[in-house]
């Protein structure tokens, strides 16, 4: 487990979590409030893990003054149930249903996910594996206390920028400073692995699906503008050398999408037959993953102009051009 001091302002903590993305890193950042960047899973382990880490920066959880979000899944957010009532919570606003559990916004959503799934081509046994329940166990149940978005700057974190990066998740943000180049990334960019682009419901009278994996690019973009001098992320070691990271990202990317393409080309499928195909091991697994990587790859050819969809029975069965 890596303890290690990032900089001279922010200590990176690391936790257990009982997902398969193994750990998660949390952030402690010394600004003019003790702020925390992401909170674990929640677990009676990483709650004790955090503590015994915090006390070695010589605090308590009650030191902390408030609490930033990088995004809403649950090995970034579920220990915030441990904190006390009254410290603030601050995140994109587009993290609320999820940290909050809202059970309406859960039932609006259940018609968006039925005619997507038929779309998509799942059948009924793939679709009951796709148990989001199991996540939410490790989740909380908070509020925000105020929100964030595009070019804020944050109360108590002098010299940090909040910038939106969605792809991975619709919530995500990243806090940049420019004087030290110092990116705070939470999941949009990892030392080891590419983040899942994970399909999402539309919210905020969005009418259709979010495209997360073209979002994702976009966001990948945006960080290339940046001189990113050091990049502490939410798994993993941190980056130094991000922007020949993200160009390699973009090519192994490209990589899948025409591999996905070629399929295409054989036989024209719906997305859970490429799925099947591109996951034979771990779809019925991770079904949720497998499915909206698949996704991903389908909407970026789409883009690009080299597949179109023909819908037949609410089935859309993607062809090459
Ligand atoms: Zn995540």
């Amino acid at each position: 487990m890596s303890k290690l001091t990032t900089t001279k302002d922010v200590f990176k903590i690391t936790l257990p979590t009982p997902f398969s993305v193994g750990d998660v890193n949390v952030y402690v950042v010394k600004g003019d409030a003790l702020t925390l960047i992401d909170a674990g899973a929640k677990t009676e382990e990483a709650w004790q893990s955090f503590k015994e880490q915090l006390a070695q920066l010589g605090y308590t959880p009650s030191d902390i003054e408030q609490i930033v979000i990088t995004h809403h899944h649950p090995d970034h957010v579920g220990l915030l149930d441990y904190f006390s009532k009254d410290i603030p919570i601050i995140g994109h606003p587009k993290n609320q249903p999820w940290i909050s559990q809202d059970q309406q916004f859960f039932a609006q959503n259940e018609p968006f996910y039925k005619e997507l799934f038929t779309q998509l081509g799942l059948n009924p046994a793939f679709v009951a594996l796709i148990n989001m329940d199991e996540e939410f166990e490790y989740s909380c149940r908070r509020s925000l206390s105020s929100t964030i978005g595009e070019g804020d700057t944050l109360e108590g974190l002098p010299g940090f920028k909040v910038l939106e990066t969605p792809g991975h998740a619709q919530s995500h943000i990243v806090l940049y400073r420019e004087e030290d180049g110092m990116l705070i990334a939470g999941d949009t960019i990892l030392a080891k692995i590419s983040p899942n682009p994970l399909l999402e419901p539309p919210q905020f009278g969005e009418t259709s699906r979010p495209r997360p994996l073209i979002q994702y690019n976009n966001s990948l973009r945006k960080l290339l503008t940046l001189d990113m001098s050091k990049v502490v992320t939410g798994h993993g070691d941190d980056i130094t050398n991000a922007h020949h990271l993200i160009q390699e990202r973009f090519i192994s990317q490209k990589e899948r999408a025409y591999h996905v393409l070629k399929m295409i080309e054989e036989k024209p499928m719906t997305a859970f037959e490429v799925c099947s195909r591109l996951f034979p091991k771990v779809y019925l697994r991770q079904p949720l993953f497998t499915i909206s990587e698949t996704v991903g790859q389908l909407d970026f050819l789409e883009e690009l102009g080299e597949i179109k969809i023909e819908v037949v029975n609410g089935q859309h069965i993607y062809h090459s051009n």
